[in-house]
């Protein structure tokens, strides 16, 4: 049996880096699952990729969806697609976006702000909306939706994404408060915060440019970035019923940085001997 065996998913922003993990894992665990992204094309190489490392997905429901999360009538077509396998279990709110450029208090263009609040925030709060109201319509007794936050929007960042930094704040906020008001219900909401990663959303943010990369890395205990597979591991635990007391929570996964004091000069860089 696996640990989704017949529940039915949909993974927002599945085209790639976590997104895309986790929708491997859903599937390698039973799942049925909708991945949906802005980005046709991409979600199409995701499809591909999935069936390639997941062989047992050709037993499944495996399909794509386009969907811009900050358009409710996207949210509301790709929930009604599930809708019409049984209803929906299962909720990855993930899809985001983060500009960086520069981005304090003076310097954030309005445009991005909204841009950003649009996708990150509104985004979570229409996928959370028709999720709560696909599970009452099919009487869901227990439900489950993760909400990709960031360490950002626990911890202050020194290097200036303000819109970025306060779209996950809101996130977690959200999430929290979801959680309380459809506790009893059975539907449980939790955010999920990592750390920088290896995806394409930090390389285009890193460039090639290694000393800048150095630079973040060493502010790990670990000394690395984490992988999107450690992330899409904790959506996994989220997902399943094996979390069924788990609401409410920011769960982190950073390779232990948010409880790391660094000196201005550094973060240990090397295993004790
Ligand atoms: P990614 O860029 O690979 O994935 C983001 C996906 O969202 C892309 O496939 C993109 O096409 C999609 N997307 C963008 N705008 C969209 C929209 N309007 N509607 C639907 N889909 C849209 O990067 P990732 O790291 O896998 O990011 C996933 C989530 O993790 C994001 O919410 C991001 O903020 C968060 N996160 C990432 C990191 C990191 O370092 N990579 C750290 C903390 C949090």
């Amino acid at each position: 049996m696996g640990r989704l065996e017949g529940k039915n998913a949909i993974v927002t922003g599945a085209a790639g880096g976590i997104g895309l993990e986790t929708s491997i894992l859903f599937a390698r665990e039973g799942a049925n699952v909708l991945l949906s992204d802005i980005s046709g094309p991409a979600l199409e190489k995701a499809l591909a990729k999935l069936h390639e490392v997941v062989p047992s997905a050709k037993d499944l429901k495996v399909e794509t969806k386009i969907c811009d999360v900050s358009k409710e009538s996207d949210i509301e077509a790709m929930v009604a697609h599930v809708d019409s396998w049984g209803g929906l279990d299962i909720i990855f709110n993930n899809a985001g976006i983060m500009h960086a450029d520069d981005d304090d208090a003076v310097n954030t263009p309005e445009k991005i702000w909204d841009l950003t609040q649009a996708i990150n925030v509104k985004g979570v709060w229409f996928g959370s909306k028709h999720a709560v109201l696909s599970f009452r319509k099919h009487g869901k007794k227990k439900a489950s939706v993760i909400n990709t936050a960031s360490v950002v929007g626990l911890v202050g960042s020194a290097t200036p994404q303000l819109a970025y930094t306060a779209s996950k704040g809101a996130v977690l906020a959200l999430t929290r408060e979801l959680a309380m008001v459809h506790a009893r219900e059975g539907f449980r909401f939790n955010s999920l915060c990592p750390a920088p990663l290896n995806t394409p959303l930090l390389q285009d943010w890193l460039g090639d440019d290694a000393e800048k990369r150095h630079r973040r890395e060493v502010h790990f205990p670990t000394g690395r970035f984490g992988e999107a597979v450690e992330q899409a591991q904790a959506v996994l635990f989220l997902a399943s019923d094996e979390s069924s007391f788990v609401n409410g929570t920011d769960f982190v996964v950073d390779g232990g940085m948010t409880k790391c004091y660094t000196t201005p000069t550094g973060a240990p860089t090397e295993a004790p001997k």
